[in-house]
């Protein structure tokens, strides 16, 4: 199976397409935008567009490095995507597990391009970067341009141990070897090291339009009645992504968010039983996905207080929030996110979290 079509982003790439044409692509570049609207998608359109024969505003599809990259099999593609930390203490080994963990995801999304957001304690750790470092330092195989993903680059741990994996990407990004083109992804560019950001030129993606998710949903998915259709473009909120998971993980995610948000509103004793139902340590990837649903209510919770239109369904007593309230509440659950990939037990890190959450809001 191929890659599916990139969707929506037109203006993005016409103008990353201008850059092509006219030799001004920047080497080093970070594409943003909400979950699931296809930051990762684009950098494999371009990268397969810098390396197509055709030369064209996109890539021809039909000549062999298309091909190859539509397979996800480019010899001077490489695409590094979050996963489980390597076990080997040797670092020539753990760089090794690395490759083979990558490998296996890339393998997956091979078989199914529609993939959904990696497991939440997956990270781009030291083993990693030494990877990247590894294969940036080869010579092109097919001799043109070498293209390098960093998908969801802020999973690069923000750890003691990590600081080394910062600077070592942060030198590779210093000095990109001549015709290598490194693309990172982020749902929030602001959750990079200010010092990877600074060297990087940003692309920001918006949400997909709905009749572009529509589209996509109605091409993609067995055939659905119009209504479950527009109920599943609804719930989307402009992102192929949330698409595809309404209804399993990110809805149960969502569901544990608004309980949580609920019970802070609700009082204290509330607030320790339902840190005391958060399942241990196994379900840490649940736990930080609950997380990021929480920091995206509260997201949604501001916009709804500026009078814009909500996208998701925000529990009522979010609704009496301020803003500085809200923004104060997303720091609390960023923190938290982060001492969240270390061995702080989730219950704990729950306990603290809703302690915090109540007094701010
Ligand atoms: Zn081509």
């Amino acid at each position: 199976m191929s890659l599916h079509p990139l969707i929506g982003h037109s203006h993005a790439s016409q103008r990353l397409a201008e850059a092509v044409r006219t030799d001004r692509l920047p080497q080093v570049m970070v594409i943003s935008g909400p979950a699931g609207v296809g930051k990762q998608r684009l950098a494999l359109w371009l990268g397969q567009l810098v390396l197509c024969t055709e030369k064209g505003p996109e890539p021809c599809g039909r000549c062999r490095p298309c091909r190859l990259v539509e397979n996800l099999g480019h010899p001077d593609l490489h695409w590094l995507v979050p996963i489980p930390r390597p076990k080997a203490a040797d670092p020539d080994k753990a760089v090794d597990e690395a490759a083979l963990a990558i490998a296996e995801v890339l393998d997956e999304r091979r078989a199914r391009p529609l993939y959904g957001p990696p497991d939440g304690m997956a990270s781009h750790s030291m083993a990693s970067v030494r990877l990247l470092q590894r294969r940036a330092a080869l010579t092109s195989v097919e001799g043109g341009r070498r293209v390098f993903i960093i998908g969801e680059a802020d999973r690069l741990v923000p750890q003691e141990s990590s600081q080394e994996a910062a600077n070592a990407l942060l030198k590779l990004l210093e000095e990109p070897p001549a015709g290598s083109l490194f693309l990172l992804t982020t749902v929030d560019a602001r959750r990079l090291l200010p010092t990877i950001r600074s060297r990087a030129v940003p692309v920001r993606l918006n949400r997909l339009t709905d009749d572009e998710v529509r589209g996509f949903l109605a091409r993609e998915l067995d055939a659905q009645t119009p209504e479950a259709l527009d109920d599943r473009v609804a719930l989307a909120g402009g992102s192929i992504g949330a698409a595809l998971a309404a209804g399993d993980e990110a809805g149960k995610a969502y569901r544990a968010a608004g309980q949580l948000l609920e019970a802070v509103m609700a009082g204290s004793a509330e607030r320790y039983e339902r840190a005391l139902k958060q399942a241990p340590y196994s379900a840490r990837g649940e736990f930080t996905a609950m997380l990021d649903a929480l920091a995206e209510t509260l997201g949604e919770a501001t916009r709804g207080g500026l009078g814009q239109a909500l996208r998701r369904p925000v529990p009522a007593a979010l609704k009496r929030a301020d803003a500085g309230a809200l923004l104060q509440a997303m720091e609390r659950v960023a923190e938290a996110r982060e001492a969240a990939y270390g061995n702080v037990n989730p219950q704990i890190l729950l306990a603290v979290l809703g302690e915090e959450l109540a007094e701010v809001l």
